[in-house]
This record gives structure tokens, C-alpha cells and sequence, in this order.
């Protein structure tokens, strides 16, 4: 590919502008935009500016005397820094929702060419979605009724990513030494497929997320803990009917419940440990609101102890400050 053949792409993603006054190339895509916005922004792009290439014979036809600069990032990484700087509010201001990939080049672009307002947005987004308090923790693994789309629906929608992308969530926690995100990430994490935890997955533009060895089996782990903890869980709750039951028809259903087995199922359906046991207002357990509420009362019980123990359960060093429900 040569870069003529990747003007199109800068020009569609609207950072080709014919006044501009420098290329930035990453990955053979040239961006043609002006030196004092980026400049602006970044002190180390600044100094980066300073020293431009001089053009090979290929680019020089293109960019008719134009300093060329060359970055050894994507060009996607490369284009959402660029968009945030011309577009920035319009794009990504608060409260927007924004894919994984961006969140992950502004913390990695923003530390890099030390751009502390991206590093924040990102920052600020994760800790959202990836909170310290269980009551903030809000999305299709802890919520009832979301869609079965593969998406996480964080509450509120600060970034949009599939729960295959979360590896590069603890990645980047572990990068950039941001240990709060670690518990709730490991938790999602431990929703994946053993398969997919080994062999990696990928975000959505394609980029490669494996965690390191230590962290795949902190993830089994963990999982087999939560999942013997729920098994202990919903066995207590067998044959428990509330004080205020009026039927006896309760006793009897409670007895006849579906083996334990099958409850565990629905619950890791459902969400797991973390979720607000819908699955009781499912039509497998057929007893009276008394006794429902009895058993939701027992189960955000267990929901509790088990946040409270997730650095425990997912081998995590310290508890993170301010965690709690
Ligand atoms: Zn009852």
C-alpha cells in the first residue's frame, strides 16, 4: 500500500485538510492536518514535529513539499487522538459513549505523548464501568434484562465493548497501575471461555488481548470459587420457606425444586454471583412472594460477600481504596 492509496481513508475519517501543514503517517495512512493544533496539545508531539523527515521520492509527489512525520502507532490509534483534538466535545465529551479501542488509545497515546486530558477522559470512563462500589456496578452481568447481544451495557453507557474485550481492560490496569479495575474486570473476565482466555481475543479493530499467565489462572480460579460459593449459596436456600408464608404449597414446590445443578446453570446464565437472581421470578420456582423475597433476601447476602471478597477470590493483592457496596 502506498500512502497515496491511503489518502481516502484519512479523507473519510475527516483529518485530511487541504490547509493543513503537516502529514503524520502511522501504518502508510498519512494524515494531513496543522502542526500548531497537535503542537497545542502535546509537548512531546511538539518536539516530534520539530524533527520532520524529509520525504521519500514516493511521498514527495503526494505531498507537494510537506513535512512528513512518521509515528510507529496504528493509524487507528492514531485517528481517534487526531479526532478527539478537532472534534473532541462533539465526539467524545461526557457522557458519550465510546468504544474500547478509543478508551485504550487515549490512556496509551495520552501517557505516551503525555496528554493528560485524554489519559483522564479514558481514566474516568474505566473507573465507571469498572467501579469500587457494588452499587455502581452496573451491566449485563450484574442487571436484569439486557439484551443478549454480546455487549456489556455499562450503566451508565460510558463505553461501549463486548465482554471479550475486558482481557484489555486488565491489561491496561496492569500497565498503568490502575488496581481498582481489576476485581470487576477479573469478574467479567471469568465469564469467558476457558478457550478464549487462552487463546486470546480481539477488540474491535482487530488488536490482540491475552493476558499473562498468572492472570488466566487467577480467572479459572476465581471462577471455581465463585461457583462453589453460589453452590453453597442456593443449597442453604432449599427448603427455607419465609415465616410469613401463607401456603404450604411452597414447602412442597421448594421440595421438588430442580436439582442444585440446574440452578447453578440458570444463575451463570442469568448473570452469576453478581447478578439480582431473576432467575427466581422465572417460572422453575414456583412458590409465593413471601418466600421469594425470603430467598432475595439471602441471595443479595451472598452478592454482598462476594464483592466484598473479589480481591480474595481473584488472587488480587491489595483491596483497592473505597471498595465496599
Ligand atoms: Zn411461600
Amino acid at each position: 500500500m502506498t500512502l497515496q492509496q491511503n489518502v481516502p481513508r484519512a479523507v473519510e475519517a475527516g483529518l485530511w485538510f487541504d490547509d493543513g501543514n503537516i502529514i503524520l503517517v502511522a501504518e502508510d495512512t498519512p494524515f494531513k492536518v496543522h502542526r500548531s493544533m497537535l503542537s497545542q496539545r502535546s509537548e512531546v508531539l511538539s518536539n516530534i514535529l520539530s524533527v520532520p523527515q524529509p520525504p521519500t521520492p514516493d511521498e514527495s509527489d503526494l505531498l507537494d513539499g510537506i513535512p512528513v512525520v512518521h509515528v510507529s502507532d496504528t493509524w487507528k490509534e492514531i485517528s481517534y487522538v487526531l479526532l478527539a483534538f478537532y472534534q473532541g466535545y462533539k465526539l467524545f465529551g461526557d457522557g458519550k459513549p465510546i468504544s474500547f479501542t478509543v478508551v485504550s488509545a487515549f490512556l496509551r497515546l495520552g501517557h505516551k505523548y503525555e496528554i493528560p486530558e485524554l489519559q483522564q477522559s479514558a481514566i474516568s470512563r474505566l473507573q465507571t464501568c469498572f467501579p469500587v462500589r457494588l452499587s455502581d456496578f452496573k451491566n449485563a452481568k450484574t442487571c436484569d434484562e439486557n439484551p443478549e447481544d454480546g455487549y456489556l451495557h455499562f450503566e451508565p453507557p460510558l463505553i461501549h465493548m463486548r465482554l471479550e474485550e475486558v482481557p484489555g481492560v486488565i491489561n491496561l490496569a496492569r500497565a498503568y497501575d490502575l488496581l481498582s479495575l481489576l476485581p470487576s474486570a477479573f469478574y467479567l473476565c471469568s465469564f469467558l471461555p476457558t478457550r478464549t482466555l487462552i487463546d486470546g481475543s480481539q477488540d474491535e479493530d482487530g488488536n490482540q488481548l491475552l493476558l499473562s499467565k498468572s492472570d488466566i489462572t487467577a480467572c479459572i480460579d476465581g471462577h471455581i470459587t465463585l461457583m462453589q460459593e453460589d453452590i453453597v449459596t442456593i443449597s442453604s436456600m432449599s427448603g427455607k420457606i419465609a415465616p410469613t408464608c401463607p401456603s404450604k404449597s411452597c414447602l412442597i414446590a421448594e421440595l421438588f425444586l430442580p436439582t442444585k445443578m440446574d440452578w447453578i446453570s440458570v444463575v451463570k446464565e442469568s448473570g452469576g454471583s453478581l447478578d439480582h437472581a431473576s432467575w427466581l421470578d422465572s417460572n422453575m420456582v414456583d412458590i409465593c412472594r413471601y418466600c421469594k423475597a425470603e430467598l432475595k433476601t439471602r441471595w443479595d447476602r451472598h452478592r454482598a460477600r462476594t464483592w466484598i471478597l473479589l480481591c480474595d477470590t481473584f488472587g488480587i493483592g491489595d483491596t483497592p481504596e473505597g471498595w465496599g457496596l
